[in-house]
């Protein structure tokens, strides 16, 4: 099958959290189960400088963005055999220090930036050589592509277009601007209703991604039964449980060749299940790096995150709050939002001996916090999917998760499978409830044949991209059986 995927971030090009992983991967994977995958994705700076075996393509674009014209050039990129990556060059909208913001602040022309790179992508799937079977478009940035097509098939004889799926990585985020930010979209006024893209008077990008996209998903199959209740439905639970037929929950898998101790080239001692020496080594390692006193008896804690609510920033500082009485120490890498950076930074400072902090975005440094720690917590508020605790699991760091959405889908808790634990489940989201399992996990840290087990079913834990895979073919089967519905079949 031909499939073209769309994503304002793909690793290893851009990546600002778990869409850019996912993205990449499935490519890789789809190309290494025999597909043709292409990826399209803004020329952001210095992509061009890491990636100099790029080559500009012969295609030009001009295209309507509201009342004036937009130019952009494409590059491309062989990745490896039936893996190809284009890159939007739009200097105005994507040479910039930031994705999607700088200095905390979000870019106030986002709207312009993303609908043109979903115009673009409607474009290359209309006319580019290379056909694709199916569009496969990721969260808001490019949600309005299936609307873009059905327009361009209903008003300007786009004959026979690909079917569209829409994968939302996290319903948090939709894309909700203004009302007249509606005519950048270039469509007729008819689309700007309840039934189309219109959000209480505002253009909703995700929105119009679940009306007019042929298939639906969403990476885990407990975060798709969640967005279709008002808790967790951020206002769209309601359509998204008209479209339930067409909602799929597909897990991530883990792209191994990127994260597995075994022949990770950013940790300080590679291991694994059969060589586990090298774990003790890299802990040793990160406390010497963060600068907290070397030891391997004490209980390494850590967490890599973006620090904003949905991560459970609040309850884990007050359970650490709680817990540091005890030997236990605490790593964080993160950034996000400035109180919660401050939190993280004022507990180092009273605890130097036992939390150390790194505000900042470091791919090397995420790597060495996984092999180094020996819990890794992730108490997150809701949590579609998840990459860190299934990371942590491969490098026998056993993770603490809050049961929701694809923490609840990946872990294994005692209580589930005492023959497979792999992890540490509490439910209620408080501080307490948190600070609870912590000291199960300490508990079990005393116990080290039972700690050596929870770290063996850990670490042979494997979510396969193959599996994921073989789930996202069917899917896009039948978005191709579906692609005659009707908008709201
Ligand atoms: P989300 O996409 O909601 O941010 P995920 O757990 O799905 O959460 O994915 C997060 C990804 O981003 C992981 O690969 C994680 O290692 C990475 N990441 C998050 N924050 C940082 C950081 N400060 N430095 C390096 N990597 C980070």
């Amino acid at each position: 099958m031909k499939i073209l995927l769309a994503s304002s971030e793909i690793h290893p090009f851009s990546k600002t959290g778990g869409l850019a992983d996912m993205v990449g991967a499935l490519g890789k994977a789809l190309a290494r189960a025999g597909h043709e995958a292409r990826l399209i994705t803004p020329l952001y700076r210095g992509i061009r400088e890491r990636f100099p075996q790029m080559r500009r393509v012969d295609w030009h674009f001009d295209l309507p963005l509201g009342d004036r014209h937009v130019q952009a050039a494409l590059w491309s990129l062989e990745m490896e055999t039936g893996l190809v990556a284009y890159f939007i060059e739009q200097p105005g909208f994507f040479d910039r220090a930031g994705i999607y913001l700088e200095n905390d602040v979000g870019y106030p022309d986002n709207a312009d930036r993303f609908i043109f790179l979903s115009k673009c992508v409607a474009h290359l799937a209309r006319y580019l050589p290379w056909q694709p079977d199916v569009v496969h478009v990721h969260d808001w940035q490019t949600a309005l592509v299936p609307v873009l097509m059905r327009h361009q098939q209903s008003a300007e004889g786009w004959g026979n277009p690909p079917p569209a799926c829409l994968t939302i990585h996290n319903l948090a985020y939709q894309g909700v601007f203004p009302r007249d930010t509606f005519a950048l979209t270039n469509l007729p006024p008819d689309f700007f209703t309840i039934e189309g893209v219109e959000f209480y008077g505002r253009l909703n990008c995700l929105k119009a991604g679940i009306v007019f996209a042929n298939i639906i998903t969403t990476v885990s199959p407990r975060y798709a039964r969640e967005i279709m209740t008002e808790e967790f439905g951020y206002g769209l639970d309601g359509l998204l449980r008209r479209r339930q037929k067409q909602l799929l929950g597909i897990l991530n898998g883990v792209d191994y060749d990127e994260w597995d101790p075994a022949h990770d080239a950013f940790i300080a001692h590679t291991y694994s299940l059969t060589r586990p020496a090298g774990k003790v080594a890299c802990k040793l390692a990160l406390q010497r790096e963060m600068g907290l006193p070397q030891g391997r008896d004490a209980p390494l804690f850590g967490t890599i995150s973006r620090l904003a609510d949905q991560k459970g920033v609040d309850i884990q500082l007050g359970a650490l709050e709680e817990m540091l009485s005890t030997n236990l120490q605490f790593v964080l890498l993160g950034s996000g939002s400035s109180a919660y950076e401050r939190g993280y930074a004022e507990l180092a400072r009273r605890f130097p001996s036992k939390v150390a902090v790194r505000v900042d975005y470091d791919e090397a440094l995420a790597h060495r916090i996984e092999a180094a720690c020996d819990f890794y917590l992730m108490p997150s508020r809701f949590e579609p999917s998840g990459l860190n605790q299934m990371y942590s699991l491969r490098y026998g760091a056993i993770p603490i998760v809050r049961a929701t959405g694809g923490l609840d889908d990946s872990v294994i808790d005692l209580t589930e499978d005492a023959t497979r634990a792999n992890g540490i489940k509490f439910h209620e989201y408080s501080a307490r409830a948190l600070a609870k399992a912590i000291r199960k996990a300490l508990a079990l840290y005393q116990q080290p044949d039972l700690l050596r087990q929870y770290r063996r079913h850990a670490m042979k834990t494997a979510f396969s991209w193959e599996r994921a895979v073989g789930e996202y073919q069917k899917a896009y089967e039948s978005a191709r059986s579906l692609r005659t519905g009707s908008r709201l079949s």
